[in-house]
C-alpha cells in the first residue's frame, strides 16, 4: 500500500532559524520511517534572506508553495542587517504578508511550564505547584492592527493639536470564528474557558461579550468565565493555574501572550499555532531570530520541535504521533538534558548540558 503523503514547507528564515528547524525536521523524518508516512519537505526563502536573494521579503514562490502545502513550519526572522533598508522592506513584513495570504486570523500560543523547569519560571514555587499548561487563542487579522489609521494632516510631535488614531472595529463574524477556536480547543484540553475583554469601557468589547455569552451556550460542556484585560494581566501572574484556555482580541491577546511566555519560564520552549478556516496552519517557535547566538550551535530547538506536534494535530490530524513526540521532549527532560538556556547549574548535571544538534537528535533518539 502506498504511504500516505503529506507536504510540509519549511521556511528556516534568519539568525538561529535554520539551526532550530533542521531539529524539527529530523523529528519529522524520524516519525515518517516509524509510522510510515511520506513527509515531502520543501524549503522555501522568507525574512532577510529572502530580501538578500530574492529581492523581497516574501518572494511568490514561497507564497506558493505554502498555499499548495499541508502546512508550514517556520524559524524566525530578522536580524539588524535589515533593520533599516531603504526600500522600507523588512523580514517581519514577511511574517505578516505570509500570515495574510494563508488568511490565517486565530493565533494559538501554549504557555506550558514543564515540571522539570520549574526553575525557569520567574514565579515562586508555591504559585507555580507542579507546572502551568494554558493555552492564549488570540485574534489574528482584526482590531486595530488593522483597522483604519489615521492622523492630522502633519505628522508632529511638537504641535499640540496634532491626533493620530487606530480604530479598533470587530464584526460579529470575526468574533464568533476566533470564539469558536477557542471552544473548540477547550474541549481537546480541561473544558475550561475564559473569554478576555475590556466591555467596562469600550463598545467594541461589549460586542465581544455579547457574541460570548450567545456563543458559550452551544458548548454547554465547556465552563465558561469572563475577565477584564487588566485583571487577566494581574491573574496570570498571581494566580496561572486557574486558566486553561484564554480567547481575547488581537491587541490583549499580543500583550497577554508575551505575558504568558515569561510566566511559563524560557521562551526556547514555547511553540505557537496559526490557523484560519481550513486545515491548512502555519507553526512556528514563538521566540525571534537570536542574532546573538546564530549558527553556535547553542539555540534551544525545543520550541521549534514542539511546533510539529500542533501542526500534526491542528493541520495533518496525526493525534497518536503528536503524542509521541511530546513524550520524547518529556523523556529528554526527564533523562537531564538541557540546552543552556534552560540549564541550572545549581540543580542540573553538567554533563548533560547540550548544543542544538545534541538536543534534536536525542528527541530523535526518545521516539518511538
Ligand atoms: P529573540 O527572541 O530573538 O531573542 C531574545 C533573547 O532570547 C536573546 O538573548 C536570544 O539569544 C534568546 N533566545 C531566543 N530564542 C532562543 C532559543 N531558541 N534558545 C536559546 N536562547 C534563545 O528576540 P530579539 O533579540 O528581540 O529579536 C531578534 C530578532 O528576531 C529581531 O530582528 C526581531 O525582529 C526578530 N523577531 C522575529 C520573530 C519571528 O520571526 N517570529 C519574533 C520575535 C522577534
Amino acid at each position: 500500500m502506498a504511504k500516505k503523503t503529506f507536504n510540509i514547507v519549511t521556511l528556516p528564515g534568519d539568525g538561529i532559524g535554520p539551526d532550530i528547524v533542521k531539529q524539527a525536521v529530523k523529528v519529522i523524518n524520524r516519525i515518517g520511517e516509524i509510522y510510515g508516512y511520506d513527509f515531502k519537505i520543501t524549503e522555501k526563502r522568507m525574512g532577510g534572506i529572502a530580501i538578500d536573494m530574492d529581492g523581497c521579503s516574501l518572494p511568490q514562490d514561497t507564497i506558493d508553495a505554502a498555499l499548495a502545502s499541508d502546512a508550514v513550519l517556520l524559524g524566525a526572522v530578522g536580524g539588524p542587517k535589515w533593520d533599516n533598508l531603504p526600500n522600507g522592506d523588512r523580514p517581519e513584513k514577511g511574517l505578516l504578508g505570509i500570515r495574510g495570504a494563508l488568511k490565517l486570523y486565530a493565533n494559538l500560543r501554549p504557555a506550558v511550564l514543564y515540571p522539570q523547569l520549574q526553575h525557569t519560571s520567574p514565579l515562586k514555587a508555591e504559585i507555580i505547584g507542579d507546572g502551568l499548561d494554558i493555552l492564549v487563542v488570540r485574534e489574528l487579522t482584526g482590531g486595530m492592527y488593522f483597522g483604519e489609521k489615521a492622523n492630522s494632516p502633519k505628522f508632529n510631535p511638537e504641535n499640540k493639536d496634532c491626533w493620530a488614531s487606530d480604530l479598533e472595529k470587530y464584526s460579529v463574524f470575526e468574533i464568533e470564528r476566533i470564539l469558536k477556536t477557542g471552544f473548540e480547543a477547550a474541549q481537546k484540553r480541561n473544558h475550561k474557558l475564559c473569554c478576555v475583554h475590556k466591555a467596562n469601557v469600550l463598545e467594541s468589547s461589549r460586542l465581544w461579550r455579547a457574541v460570548f455569552d450567545r456563543v458559550k451556550k452551544n458548548y454547554p460542556d465547556v465552563e465558561t468565565s469572563e475577565m477584564y484585560v487588566d485583571n487577566c494581566a494581574m491573574q496570570l501572574v498571581r494566580n496561572p493555574r486557574q486558566f486553561d484556555v484564554i480567547v481575547t482580541s488581537n491587541i490583549f491577546g499580543d500583550i497577554l501572550t508575551d505575558e504568558a511566555s515569561q510566566v511559563a519560564g524560557s521562551i526556547g520552549m514555547l511553540a505557537s499555532a496559526s490557523l484560519g478556516a481550513g486545515t491548512l496552519g502555519l507553526y512556528e517557535p514563538i521566540h525571534g531570530s537570536a542574532p546573538d547566538i546564530a549558527g553556535k550551535n547553542l539555540a534551544n530547538p525545543l520550541a521549534t520541535i514542539l511546533s510539529v506536534p500542533m501542526m500534526f494535530r491542528y493541520s495533518l490530524g496525526l493525534m497518536k504521533e503528536a503524542d509521541a513526540i511530546d513524550k520524547a521532549v518529556m523523556d529528554v527532560l526527564n533523562a537531564g538534558y538541557r540546552t543552556g538556556d534552560i540549564f541550572n547549574k545549581d540543580l542540573d548535571d553538567a554533563s548533560k548540558k547540550v548544543g542544538t544538534e545534541e538536543m534534536g537528535d536525542l528527541v530523535v533518539k526518545a521516539l518511538k
